[in-house]
This record gives C-alpha cells, sequence and structure tokens, in this order.
C-alpha cells in the first residue's frame, strides 16, 4: 500500500502531467475517479489511515490537491471528471448454470459479512446491491465548489462488475452473462444522469453506457438530450464500429446497420489479453488482421 508520502509524490506527477498537456495544446483534463482507477478508489478509501482514508473529505482530498496543483501549474488547462456514481459488490458467474463452458449469469460476491459495506462508493452500506447517490451528491457539489463545469457519469468498474458500465449482450471472456436485462442497465444510468443534472443545473453532464441501444441509439440520445436528462451523449464502445452514426442520423444520411456496435464485447476482451482494443466482428482492419486469429485463440482457452 502506498504510503500518503508516496501518494504525495504521484500528486506532482499529476501536476507535472497536466503541465505537459496544457503546453501541448490539450483544452482539458480528466481527472478520472471512475473504473478502479485511483481517485476512484480513494472514494471508497473508508478503511484507509491517515489523510487519504476515513471521512469525506479525506477520501476526496486527492482530487483537492491534484486540481490545486493543476490550476497553479497549468492556469489556462480546463479541469473534467469522469466519475463512477454509483457502484455495486463484485459479479461473478453462476458456477451452478455454467453450461458446455458458456459462463453462467451474473451473481454478486457473497458480502453478507461485510456489512455495513465499506468497499464502495455510491453504494448502499447496508445493502451494497443497491445504490445509494447520498456521496455522488455531496461530490458533485464539491465539483462545484472547485469550479470544474463538466462531469461524466458512469459506474462500477469493468473489472469487477463490468454489467453496471457497459451493458452488453456477449460478455468480456473474463466476465459473465447478463445478469439482467442490458436494458435495465442503460436505463439505470440515464435515470441516475436524469436525477443529478435536475439537481445540479450548472454542471454539464456527460451520459455513459448508450451503446446497447444499438439503431435507437440516435433516437434516445436526442430526447435525453432534448428533455433536459443529459447535456451531452457520450459514445465508448460504438465509436469504435461507428464513429459518424450520430452525424448519419441528424444529417438525414442512411445509418449503416451493419456498422452498428453489437456489444460482443471483443474490444474489451482483446486487451485482457494483451491484444490491442478494436472492434474485431465488425471492423474489416482487425477482422481481417492476424490479430484477430491470436484473439480467437484466446477466448477458446477461456
Ligand atoms: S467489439 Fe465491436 S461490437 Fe463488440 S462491443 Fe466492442 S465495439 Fe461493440
Amino acid at each position: 500500500m502506498l504510503t500518503d508520502g508516496e501518494i504525495e509524490a504521484v500528486i506532482e506527477d499529476f501536476h507535472r502531467a497536466a503541465k505537459m498537456a496544457s503546453e501541448l495544446g490539450f483544452d482539458f483534463a480528466d481527472i478520472k475517479h471512475c473504473h478502479g482507477y485511483l481517485g476512484h478508489e480513494f472514494l471508497s478509501a473508508h478503511t484507509r489511515e491517515g489523510k487519504y482514508g476515513g471521512s469525506f473529505e479525506n477520501r476526496t482530498r486527492f482530487l483537492r490537491e491534484v486540481v490545486q496543483g493543476i490550476r497553479a501549474m497549468a492556469p489556462g488547462l480546463q479541469i473534467g471528471v469522469r466519475l463512477s456514481a454509483f457502484d455495486t459488490v463484485p459479479f461473478r458467474p453462476d458456477p451452478s448454470r455454467s453450461v458446455d463452458g458458456k459462463l453462467g449469469p451474473g451473481i454478486p460476491e457473497s458480502h453478507e459479512k461485510l456489512i455495513p459495506y465499506r468497499w464502495g462508493f455510491g453504494v448502499n452500506a447496508s445493502d451494497p446491491t443497491q445504490i445509494d447517490l447520498t456521496e455522488t451528491i455531496q461530490f458533485l457539489s464539491l465539483l462545484e465548489e472547485l469550479e470544474i463545469p463538466i462531469v461524466n457519469l458512469t459506474a462500477g468498474s469493468p473489472y469487477y462488475n463490468p454489467h453496471i458500465q457497459r451493458p452488453a449482450l456477449y460478455p468480456p471472456s473474463d466476465g459473465y452473462q447478463p445478469p439482467e436485462d442490458p436494458l435495465a442497465g442503460v436505463a439505470q444510468h440515464m435515470e441516475v444522469t436524469r436525477q443529478l443534472k435536475k439537481r445540479f443545473p450548472n454542471l454539464i453532464f456527460v451520459g455513459t453506457a448508450y451503446s446497447y441501444l444499438q439503431d435507437f441509439l440516435p433516437h434516445v440520445a436526442q430526447a435525453a438530450v432534448g428533455e433536459g436528462w443529459v447535456d451531452v451523449v457520450g459514445l465508448g464502445r460504438m465509436v469504435l464500429t461507428y464513429p459518424e452514426l450520430l452525424w448519419d442520423a441528424t444529417e438525414g444520411e442512411v445509418v449503416q446497420h451493419k456498422r452498428i456496435c453489437r456489444t460482443f464485447s471483443d474490444c474489451t476482451t482483446a486487451p485482457r489479453n494483451g491484444l490491442p482494443s478494436g472492434c474485431y466482428p465488425l471492423d474489416s482492419y482487425y477482422k481481417t488482421s492476424e490479430l484477430a486469429g491470436r484473439l480467437k485463440i484466446a477466448k477458446a482457452k477461456r
């Protein structure tokens, strides 16, 4: 475990990186507080001793010290935050429902002995399979206090509960079959973002987890922005297959349905097996490459 002194050194690295980014002409830096990255880990460091753990103030000290240094060393650089606004316990494939080597649907890891649950952010401590936005709201108030104008909301971590931030029909090779209809996951993201946007109208909210909507994505995105549920719809997986989707949809071009992301998750499975991320099933660059053969072998071994 890093000492407080070593964390201070890491924070100084963030400052230097921000100065470099500013000198290179970047407009803003995203200080990640999501998906198990360091900032996210600190938000759930309830049991850590010292000035970076325990209280909400201590668990957000990392953010405040990073921002303070960026403002001093790169005053012109804008700051945004990608936040896992809610979380749940780790999930695993249900061994009793694994068929023919195919992973079973996801079930929560046993957590009954871990109540109150002190290892997550945006989680209900008495029932960590449920979300609790109390501290998420406190965190967004802190962003306003620090004059950080833009936040991208996501959830959990792709390393222990991939279904809550990347709803998908086909799991990554080290994942589990969907424990719920992936649409429920999309709806949860949209509802949490809608609630928080209503509470923080001055913050710019970038929404996430729309790719599973597939052909309906442009319609839902337009409605969500139009209704004020979100300010910007962020695209992740869909950009790997079809970066022009929203352009085509809004400019009245023919939507190329063959290029729409179908949530096969190879873009996650590949890097988990030491290969570059990309859309192996739909992008001819990857599909026809020798990498595709190596991915096939890696998946067969799982
Ligand atoms: S591999 Fe392609 S189709 Fe599958 S999730 Fe990634 S981008 Fe979507």
